[in-house]
């Protein structure tokens, strides 16, 4: 499928995380990327043909912020709720979770580690990786949710769909009939809202009313690619099942005694031979935590 303005390009692994599909968006006067996690190799192919303008962050997750430092002569757009803190890693850090189940001093440690290109990196995250550091050095602006904006020639719509994190959103452009879903990514893991900023609710509520939009083209931002609008939403409700399951999950290993602090340990969302990586054991214990809550159980320490 092509589009008039706008080229695809895909990450490595069908940019499954940390990488992540990236939009280049050619407005004629004003060219930009929208989440430029698909990597150096893939920009590779367009480098001799665009100088890029404008980087546009659908939220601060490293998979689509990791290629910000690549373009050092861009402007950086980020979601209104996230540009503020975007640049204050310290910050990131509290929204990722880090201050929640590391403390203050797990905070401070983490950004010893990624400010040092020679700290050696975990097996299954993304966590200590230098271009944490790299991408968030520049000041972001912010653009506006919900209301039509214009990239050179182009018509875009940043649609706030907080959930995933509180500032996600997803660039929908009326002209070409194509949203970009991002990380309402439809993968068989499921719905991720495992950072402290992640809510369950409203993460259900917004991958419907992004459903809802009038495009013919949905496009993920990892693994699945380009739906037509049918197969969106066929999908979607199986995928949003993933959370039922997941709760049903944890309420049957309550039912078998296993304490609310254990059941990180047994591995929830995250089996535990990956937990030996601090942030996968991270995101596992936080969505115990969120999954507890629904039951309007206290969050233990674990
Ligand atoms: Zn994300």
């Amino acid at each position: 499928m092509d589009f008039k303005s706008i080229k695809i390009i895909n990450g490595p692994n069908a940019s499954r995380f940390p990488s992540c599909t990236t939009l280049l968006v050619d407005g004629g006067d004003t060219v930009a990327v929208i989440d430029p996690g698909a990597g150096p190799e893939a920009f590779a192919v367009v480098e001799d043909k665009y100088i890029i303008d404008i980087i546009i962050n659908t939220h601060y997750h490293f998979d689509h912020i990791n290629g910000n430092y690549l373009f050092p002569n861009a402007r950086v757009l980020m979601n209104p709720v996230e540009a503020g803190f975007f640049s204050e890693i310290r910050n990131v850090a509290k929204w990722l979770g880090i201050a929640e189940i590391f403390g203050d001093s797990g905070v401070e440690d983490w950004i010893k580690k990624v400010s040092d290109p020679k700290t050696r990196l975990t097996g299954y995250s993304p966590c200590y990786r230098h271009e944490w550091w790299l991408s968030t050095r520049r000041e972001a602006q912010s653009y506006q949710y919900d209301r039509e904006w214009q990239i050179g020639r182009v018509r875009v719509i940043m649609i706030h769909s907080p959930g995933h994190t509180r500032g996600f959103c997803c660039p929908y452009f009326p002209d070409e009939g194509l949203v970009y879903t991002g990380d309402i990514d439809l993968t068989g893991f499921g719905p991720w809202y495992f950072g402290s900023d992640g809510d369950i609710e409203e993460f259900v509520a917004s991958a419907r009313r992004v459903a809802q939009l009038d495009a013919r083209w949905f496009l993920t931002g990892h693994q699945e690619g380009l739906l037509s609008r049918k197969e969106f939403k066929e999908r979607l409700e199986q995928y949003l099942d993933i959370i039922n399951q997941r709760q049903e999950r944890l309420e049957s290993m309550l039912r078998e005694g296993i304490r609310p602090e254990e059941i990180s340990g047994h591995g929830f969302v995250y089996a535990a031979k990956y937990q030996v990586d601090p942030w996968i054991a991270m995101w596992d214990k936080i969505a115990v935590r969120k999954h507890l809550n629904v039951l309007g159980m206290d969050v233990p320490d674990q």
